[in-house]
Parts: structure tokens; sequence; C-alpha cells
């Protein structure tokens, strides 16, 4: 078993584990584990050969003997019982996706806003990791705290991309706002702003506990904007620690599925929203999905092998995730 697919295992028991809050830490433990495996990659077979599991950074005795279980077995007693604790045992239908066909991540964030890195360091990290576009999505203005872009910013934020590029080769920049879904459904952007983007996510931030028949307006209304491509976060859930927003998610599914626009799962470890259940609903309701690292540094993009587990445990085939077009097939899907 290699180090991406084992890191999924854990990512997963993480995610199990963080909807118990007295296990917050310990979830919190496996997701780190994941997370270094995914960036360096260890040989866990030789590791294992010479019982030197516990030198991968993140991993203590007890995710040792996880990974113990998993290469000798092929899969994790723990997990399957965590599933079955949880009542979400194993489905025969989970789907296979080739991460080595991922072709990039549409939401990141730079210093322009929340993002700790710049936008060249970011592109460089995209490049690193071998992928063939980056979608730039900073904030937009309500978020005030992080200093959100509006029209003036997003143009001046547009001649350091064409900067950016022009140093960077093999990854196509798409300029894109995360744009704050109001209380009324409306968004934080004029219509005449977004046109100009290459791609928009509109995505719920604050007022998630709107009672249901509101929260399910609000909704409707984001994801009838023709310039939105991808509703961000649908819940604004943080497993554990936020419960995140309540609303009729079929009927809002499928006027997303009806409107085109793709649904995200947010691969952060403590966001990981959607949920299994609720991706396989919006599967079912026929939309599509983004995989998406909501990555505020370049080391973040390494989130996305390990929230790909969602997607194939909610059965979703690669030909419903946009992440796997490729950059003009994905800019076809997003006009
Ligand atoms: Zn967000
Ligand atoms: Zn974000």
């Amino acid at each position: 078993m290699d180090a991406i697919a084992a890191a999924q295992v854990l990512s997963e028991i993480g995610y199990l584990l963080r909807q118990n809050e007295q296990e917050r830490f310990r979830a919190k433990a496996f997701a780190a584990a994941a997370w270094s495996m995914v960036i360096s990659k260890p040989d866990l077979e030789t590791l294992h050969k010479t019982n030197a599991l516990t030198t991968i950074d993140g991993v203590g005795p007890g995710i040792a003997k996880v990974l113990t279980g998993l290469l000798e077995t092929g899969q994790s007693s723990y997990l399957e019982r965590l599933r079955s604790d949880m009542g979400q045992p194993a489905r025969s239908d989970e789907t296979e996706l080739d991460l080595s066909q991922y072709q990039g991540d549409v939401h990141s964030h730079t210093n322009w806003s929340d993002g700790h890195a710049t936008m060249l360091e970011m592109a460089r990290g995209a490049h690193a990791i071998g992928y063939r576009y980056l979608g730039v999505t900073d904030h937009s203005p309500r978020i005030t705290v992080v200093h959100g872009l509006g029209a003036e910013r997003l143009l001046a934020q547009s001649l350091e991309m064409a900067e950016v590029q022009s140093q960077v080769e093999g990854v196509t920049l798409l300029q894109g706002i995360e744009v704050d879904i109001l209380e009324d459904g409306a968004l934080d952007l004029p219509d005449a702003v977004l046109e100009l983007l290459d791609v928009v996510i509109a995505s719920p931030h604050v007022k998630l506990r709107q009672e249901p028949a509101a929260m399910t307006e609000r909704m409707l209304r984001a994801v009838s904007n023709p310039y939105v491509d991808v509703i961000g976060h649908p819940t604004g859930r943080r497993p554990g620690s936020r419960p995140g927003a309540t609303y009729d998610f079929e009927a809002v599914f499928k006027e997303a599925a009806r409107h085109k626009v793709a649904l995200e799962i947010d691969c952060d470890p403590a966001r990981m929203d959607l949920s299994p259940e609720m991706a396989r609903l919006a599967f079912e309701c026929g939309c599509s999905f983004t995989l998406d690292a909501d990555a505020h540094g370049p080391e973040q993009l390494a989130y996305v092998p390990m929230g790909v587990w969602m997607a194939r445990r909610a059965g979703i085939p690669q030909d419903r995730i946009l992440n796997f077009l490729d950059v003009d097939e994905l800019t076809a899907a997003l006009e």
C-alpha cells in the first residue's frame, strides 16, 4: 500500500473521530499524520519491515499500529469499527479515483486576502506537485477581517497574476473569487464583476444558523446566479466544533444540478464539507463536484489527496469531478 492510499485511511479515521468532541485531539493527530504522509510520501513497506513507521513525522505508536494493520491486511480494523459504530458501513459501489489524473485545484487563497503565501509561492507550489492549473480565489469585500477584494483590488490582482504567470510555466492561473453568499442569497459582488472572472466560488460563511426555510431560499438564490460556478464548503460546518447550515439539501442540490453549479468537497480536514452522505445525495441529484484544498498556503494543497476518500465513499465517478478535466475542458465547463 502506498503512502497516499494509507493517508486516505488515516484521514477518514480523523474525520470520524472529529465528530466526537472528546476525540478532537486524536482526530487532529490522525489528520496531521495523513498530511505529513501525503507531503513526504514515505516508503511504508520498507519502514514496516524495519520497524521504523514511527520515524514518519506525526506517527506515534498508536498510528503506527493502525498502519501496521493496514500494511499486513490491506484494511484497517480500527476504521471498520469506527464506521460501524457510526452507522456508516462500507458500501459496494464505492468508486476508484486515479489521483495521478487530477489536473488542478480551483479554490485557493493568497496574501491578497487571508492566505499566508504570495501568489507566486502558491503557483510554484502547484507546479511542484504537477498541477496544470490553479484557481486563485481570495475572499470578497464583506469578509473585512481578511481584507476581501472588491473590483479595484481584483483589477490590481489581475496585473500581478499576469506577472506571476510569466514566471511559472505549465500551470495556468485562473483568476477567481470566493464570493460571500449574503443573508438573502445575493452575492457580495455585482454580476458585472463576477462575469469577468475565470472561476466564481460562492460560499456561505456567516449567519449559518438561519432557520432552514430562509437558508433554503438563500442557497437557491445563490445557485441560480448565472456567474456562480461552484458552491464552496456547502454547509460551512466544522465537524466537532461548528454544526453548519441546515437547509433543504435535496432542493438546493437539484437546483445546482439544473444550473450546472458544482458542489465542492472541501478537503481541509477541519471542514471536510460536504459529508459522504450529503455528497452521495448531491451525486444522485445530478450534481458535479470539485475536490479542493481551499489552501491558504502551498503546503495545504496536499489536503486534496487526504480528502478524496469522501468522493470515493459517495460513489462519485471521475467524470463528475471538474478537477479531472484538462484546462481547456475546465474553462469550457466554467463558462
Ligand atoms: Zn470559505
Ligand atoms: Zn476558501
